[in-house]
């Protein structure tokens, strides 16, 4: 049977997000049901409600950094038992047989993932709805072990913003040694510095904003550089081994090819709705290379959540009540926020 539960959202993007009721799938042999304690803000739960991906289907619940207690397992369940704190992230399901799944990747299912909202459930029918609720019901292989960060709240962002970054880093061999760029200070690239800076990396940040310097040192950054400082940036060209682009506006990228090694990689995790374009010189000479990256799959979103414990990393958090959700959207909307907003989900 079905259960009901107290959710927020909304029907259409002309609509301030609001209470209502969810039902979850009954719970299944492998299923895990959650209560949600806190759940992260992250800039794409905006872009769907805004419907900047196209339509969806009423009512969307967002919200895909989600963390809380196990309340309930199904007969099958081996990983968690009643009262582990646990995460879920982007991925609720996935195909579990193609060669990506069976890699650990499951962000690239051949089959195609069911994100925690906004996607079709294949278990239940009906679309699932997110984190800004009080429970989930979701198969325990997506589910993540939750260390028992001290400051638990601050941890949720490491489910979407932490692993955007973590897995680039990793795939890309930041650490001892290497010269890692960090594009833009915002939810993504203050994870992004204080990750890398674990790994062992030197790190130097580039900055639009004159205020944000000072915190980009504060978060751990090498050296930060406001990239109207034409000198400064000069300081750079041909320095980097990579780049982590945050930035989801349009910008001009060529600026950072340029400041590569020879062999160097961009990578974009921001998402710009215009194209990017790229002078073919700026990565024809030097052999450079500009790449994406989008999250990365359930084991090496484990990982990640087991390196921030050891190195006592969380996000910057503010954490809000439930009912302040609409202001809290208009602020992120204006990049009003150091650096991620939290829903104490108790407030719902
Ligand atoms: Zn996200
Ligand atoms: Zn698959």
């Amino acid at each position: 049977m079905s259960t009901t539960v107290k959710a927020y959202g909304t029907e259409s993007p002309e609509i301030p997000l609001h209470e209502l009721t969810i039902s979850r799938r009954e719970l299944q042999a492998h299923d895990i049901e959650m209560e949600i304690l806190y759940c992260g803000i992250c800039h794409s739960d905006l872009h769907q409600v805004h419907a900047d991906f196209g339509p969806y289907p009423a009512p969307i619940v967002p919200g895909h950094e989600i963390l809380g207690r196990i309340t309930a397992v199904g007969d099958h369940v081996k990983n968690f038992k009643i009262g582990d704190l646990a995460g879920i992230g982007c991925i609720v399901d996935s195909c579990d047989h193609c060669e990506y799944c069976n890699d650990g990747i499951e962000q690239f299912c051949e089959e195609g993932v069911t994100f925690s909202f906004n996607s079709e459930d294949k278990v239940s029918g009906g679309h699932t709805f997110g984190g800004f609720s009080k429970s989930y019901v979701c198969n325990e292989r997506y589910v993540l072990k939750m260390p028992a960060f001290e400051n638990l709240a601050a941890a949720a962002p490491l489910l979407c913003a932490g692993i955007t970054v973590y897995s680039p880093l990793k795939h890309w061999g930041a650490g001892p040694g290497k010269k890692v760029g960090i594009l833009g200070i915002g939810g993504l690239g203050h994870m992004a510095i204080k990750i890398a800076k674990a790994m062992g990396a030197e790190v130097i940040v580039f900055t639009t904003s004159p205020d944000k310097v000072s915190d980009a040192k504060r978060l751990g950054a090498d050296e930060a550089v406001l990239s109207s400082d034409q000198d400064a940036m000069a300081a750079y060209v041909n320095k980097l081994h990579f780049i982590i682009d945050t930035v989801s506006a349009k910008h001009d990228v060529n600026v950072y090819l340029n400041l590569l090694r020879h062999d160097g990689t961009v990578v974009l995790v921001g998402l710009p709705p215009q194209p990017l374009e790229i002078g073919a010189f700026n990565v024809v000479m030097g052999r450079k290379s500009f790449a994406g990256s989008n999250i990365g799959g359930i084991a090496e979103t484990q990982e990640m959540l087991d390196f921030c414990f050891e190195h006592n990393i969380v996000a910057d958090s503010e954490i809000i009540n439930i009912q302040d959700i609409n202001t809290a959207f208009d602020r992120l909307e204006r990049g009003d926020v150091k650096y991620r907003f939290v829903i104490d989900m108790a407030s719902l």
